[in-house]
């Protein structure tokens, strides 16, 4: 075969394999084109979600029940009439709402989400439960009114305490998930004991959360720091001595508190899976007394002190916010 010839057959083969080549191309493309359409449109499409109702069962202390975390009144019901299957069935109503791109009464919640999110396997993956009023302490900033600290709710509790084996025995709860404990004080839920054996029996996977003024030693709660179990605790101190605590809280258990903070720290020295963390509400009452506070927990070791200003304040002073940032500036030296 002459070169030229052998050239001009190889230009031929060259130029039909192109033509192949674009061939596939396109039909590939076209393909592309139809598996892509379905989820351009899902793209162009706005679609909303919130944690809370995808996960979340959530009390208060007013005996109701819900899945809404600002807690709009029509989406809890009292515990008394609480049905767990309508309970899901209107939470699937709103997380379809949701998942259309119709935000309805969310619209403008700080919680909603936009975009995609693929919910897991569990109905459940948190329960808070702040269910009790009940409270040994008269805080100035309490949310709970008066009264209501007074009140001890035990046919709630035992309504609440059902729903929680109801919810545990069919397994709808994550057993890597959370479960929160606040009220009122927890510890002195009637239901409390059982409550958390309840949770710990189901899986000593679970992390628990104590909301507690630390008044009292929880020996439920000190046997699940003995577990590998995580336990946080969030403790409410607010004062840096004897008088204040007794101006801001109304009793004078501030050593005592004291006594009961070391006990848990040293309990948490040997199962580091427990956090212990100190709550200080900035109040009228204490802004001179932090630094004390923050001496006798830096004394203590303790790693974690979350502050705060009192919500209820109608407006907040110049000097509570120097006293802000002398608390943020005392604590990095305290560190
Ligand atoms: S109002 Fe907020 S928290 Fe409640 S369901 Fe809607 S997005 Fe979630
Ligand atoms: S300890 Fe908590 S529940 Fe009790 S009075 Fe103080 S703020 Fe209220």
């Amino acid at each position: 075969m002459k070169p030229f010839e052998n050239r001009n057959q190889n230009q031929h083969t060259n130029q039909s394999n192109c033509a192949n080549l674009f061939n596939q191309f396109c039909i590939s493309l076209n393909t592309l084109k139809d598996s892509f359409r379905p989820r351009l449109f899902l793209i162009k499409k706005k679609t909303y979600w919130c944690h809370y109702i995808d996960n979340a069962l959530i009390t208060s202390y007013l005996g109701r029940v819900g899945f809404c975390r600002p807690f709009l009144p029509h989406r809890s019901t009292d515990i008394d009439s609480f049905n767990l299957k309508d309970f899901l069935k209107s939470r699937a109503i709103k997380q379809n709402e949701l998942k259309k791109g119709e935000c309805g009464d969310c619209c403008g919640c700080s919680f909603l989400n936009v975009g995609y999110h693929d919910k897991n396997e569990w109905v459940f993956n948190s329960i808070d439960l702040a269910f009790s009023s009940f409270c040994n302490l008269r805080c100035t900033y309490c949310y709970i009114p008066k009264p209501d600290l007074a009140i001890k709710n035990y046919d709630k509790e035992e309504k609440m305490f059902s729903l929680i084996c109801e919810i545990l025995d069919h397994q709808l709860l994550n057993p890597y998930g959370s479960v929160s404990f606040s009220g009122g004080e927890p510890t002195l839920m009637s239901s409390f004991s059982k409550t958390c054996r309840k949770f710990f029996d189901y899986s000593p996977n679970l992390t628990f959360a104590f909301i507690t003024n630390c008044t009292i030693v929880s020996k439920d709660i000190v046997e699940i720091m003995k577990t590998p179990s995580k336990v946080s605790f969030m403790i409410s101190i607010d004062s840096g001595n004897e008088d204040s605590y007794l101006k801001i809280k109304g009793k004078p258990f501030f050593q005592h508190v004291m006594r009961n903070l070391q006990y848990y720290l040293k309990i948490a020295e040997c199962y580091p899976n427990n956090n212990i963390r100190v709550k200080y509400i900035l109040l009228p009452e204490n802004l001179n007394d932090f630094i004390d506070f923050l001496n006798i927990m830096a004394g203590l070791k303790l790693e974690t002190v979350y502050f705060d200003l009192d919500a209820n304040l109608p407006t907040i002073s110049d000097e509570m916010i120097n006293a802000a940032i002398d608390f943020c500036i005392e604590a990095k030296n305290a560190v």
